[in-house]
């Protein structure tokens, strides 16, 4: 696999892994961040929650005020009364809208029990509106006992629907539990502290001392009470060094469990004794419901202090998934570069370099080398390339120019500085490997051995330089009319000596007498501007089997003296056949 595509591979796969990590990572904090969202709403349905319960709870005080009014009170009392029900309808309706906003599996079971109190409040309300509207002398203790206990009855469900609320916040962010429950525990000690002062009710309408189940049941509601005040401090244990916690527990000990309880105290130990209360349930009301306020106050407390608390982790949760997300870009987006970087500053150079260095091993030299652009690694392999590539340039041109001079003097070796034909060394060379061919091919080959006739005077008459020129004259004249395959060498002095392939005695005749009449009509230039004529006499012999290049030319030259000895400019040819 080619480095290119192994890095393309590599390098998507690694991106694919990086945005899966940083898609899940996205996801987890988009869960957290929804979670978070979702907590906002359902705490304020919590408080509503607990809201309803307590104007649920508070509207028992205009009711047995009203039971226990005096028949020129009642009108005044009865309108009290019902902005108090209208009031605690309201929170009840507005409750049921809001669960009803999440048609979850959940919310179903509360809207069922919401509407169950709503459901219950009628005939509840409707003993009351019996009770107060009958002359006082005729009022009922059991009656109002009982209507009482129905005002008191649909508050179990309530707590039902607080705590299921809970449950669901509890199971999105269980770091609120504490405060939660310690907010529930706030409401239930509320009620159950308007509860002690209900039970007052009917023996304060009724002149007369608590009865056995009272005292029993208020005794009850005091367990109760202690219970929740130790929950409640214990819940809140973690919250005590805010100082409005510390303050609000404060309060709650001095104004309800001290202040409240003693005048709760001294209407027990009243209704145990004499009986004579001394107040009708409305002046009740007036003394005790404002020292419950502080348990109303100290819930507020805590349920701001959760809402603070959500909205914070709302806020961060936010925040983090914004953070997560713009990393994640910018680490993509870096990742990206990154991967581009390698690939421009990296494997495409070094891809590239390998094929130049791949061409450079072939030879192609005429690849031009790019310019190092960055001062780095590649940079310096790119450098180096075309140092090597001059080196190699230089070493090729420094070759051919020694294959050049070892031609040159291969050929300066090889001929004659004079006449330009092969010399006797290199005509001997030559010869000997075609006379041993043609003797192994059974072929013909003869020689044609000339001498320049009267050369001397030549040279005595015209002068050296003049005899150079005819020499060299001669030769060229000679090469005209020879074949390309015919070898022609000067064989010294003013001989010249000529191989003939494939040819026999006669044919190097034909040859010879060719050359011979060239010659003899030619003229030749004089250093001085003369004309000069010269003539050759020729010997001609044929290759005989078993001969060797020395006796084939040793008949020729016999020829030739036989030529010289017979007049000259003539041609011979060896007797011996
Ligand atoms: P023939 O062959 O006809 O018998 O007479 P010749 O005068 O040619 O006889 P010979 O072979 O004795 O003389 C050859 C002369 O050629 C001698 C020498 O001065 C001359 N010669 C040999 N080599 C050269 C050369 O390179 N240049 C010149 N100018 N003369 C040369
Ligand atoms: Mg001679
Ligand atoms: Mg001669």
């Amino acid at each position: 696999m080619s480095l290119n595509r192994l890095f393309r591979l590599i390098s998507s796969a690694l991106l694919m892994l990086f945005l899966a990590l940083a898609v899940s990572l996205v996801w987890i904090e988009w869960n957290i961040y929804r979670s978070s969202t979702s907590t906002v709403p359902a705490l304020k349905t919590f408080r509503q929650g607990l809201v309803a319960m307590e104007l649920v709870s508070i509207e028992r005080g205009p009711a047995n005020a009203f039971m226990g009014a005096r028949d020129d009170e009642r009108d005044a009392f009865y309108q009290h009364l019902q902005e108090a029900r209208a009031v605690s309808d309201a929170a009840l309706a507005d409750l049921y809208a809001e669960v009803e906003k999440d048609p979850s599996q959940r919310n179903a079971g509360i809207l069922e029990r919401i509407r169950i109190v709503q459901q219950a409040m009628g005939p509840a309300r409707a003993a009351v509106d019996r009770i107060g509207w009958q002359a006082q002398d005729q009022r009922n203790h059991l009656y109002i006992v009982s209507a009482v206990d129905g005002m008191i009855d649909v508050i179990p469900m309530l707590v039902r629907v607080t705590g299921e609320l809970m449950a669901s916040i509890d199971l999105a962010d269980p770091d609120l539990r504490e405060g939660l429950s310690g907010a529930r525990a706030a409401a239930s000690l509320r009620e159950y502290a308007g509860q002690v002062g209900s039970r007052f009710t009917a023996p304060l309408i009724m002149h007369r001392r608590l009865d056995q189940n009272e005292v029993i049941e208020i005794g009850k509601l005091y367990g109760r009470i202690e219970l929740l005040r130790s929950l409640l401090k214990g819940q809140l244990a973690s919250y005590v060094s805010q100082p409005e916690f510390a303050q609000g527990l404060a309060e709650l000990d001095k104004q309800y469990f001290e202040d409240g309880f003693e005048f709760i105290d001294y209407l027990l130990q009243t209704g145990l004794k004499s009986g004579d209360y001394g107040m009708t349930p409305a002046e009740l009301r007036a003394r005790y419901v404002p020292r419950m306020k502080v348990i109303l106050d100290l819930r507020d407390i805590i349920l701001d202090d959760l809402m603070e608390r959500v909205e914070r982790r709302n806020q961060q949760a936010r925040n983090v998934l914004v953070l997560v997300i713009g990393l994640t870009i910018v680490a993509c987006l870096f990742f990206q570069l990154l991967m581009y970087m390698i690939r421009k500053r990296v494997v495409r150079p070094l891809v590239n370099a390998t094929d130049l260095v791949v061409g450079l091993a072939d030879g192609k030299l005429d690849r031009e080398i790019p310019a190092a652009r960055y001062d780095d690694e590649v940079g310096g392999m790119m450098r180096a390339l075309c140092v090597l590539k001059a080196r190699i340039l230089e070493r090729n041109s420094l070759a051919r120019e020694r294959e050049a001079l070892i031609g040159q003097l291969q050929t300066s070796s090889n001929t004659d500085f004079l006449t330009g034909i092969l010399n006797r060394r290199a005509f001997f060379a030559h010869a000997e490997q075609q006379v041993s061919a043609a003797q192994r091919y059974r072929r013909d080959l003869s020689v044609v051995l000339f001498d320049i006739d009267h050369f001397k005077r030549i040279n005595d008459s015209y002068g050296h330089l003049s005899g150079d020129a005819i020499l060299r004259g001669v030769a060229q004249t000679a090469s005209q009319l020879l074949r390309k395959e015919d070898v022609l060498g000067r064989y010294g002095g003013e001989e010249f000596i000529v191989l003939l392939q494939e040819s026999d005695l006669g044919k190097a005749e034909a040859v010879a007498q060719k050359l011979r009449m060239a010659l003899e009509q030619k003229e030749f230039d004089a250093d001085d501007g003369r004309r000069i004529r010269v003539s050759a006499s020729f010997g001609v012999a044929v290759l005989r089997d078993g001969h060797n290049l020395e006796q084939l030319i040793k008949l020729a030259d016999t020829a030739l003296y036989a030529a010289k000895e017979h007049g000259r400019n003539r041609v011979e040819v060896s007797a011996e056949r």
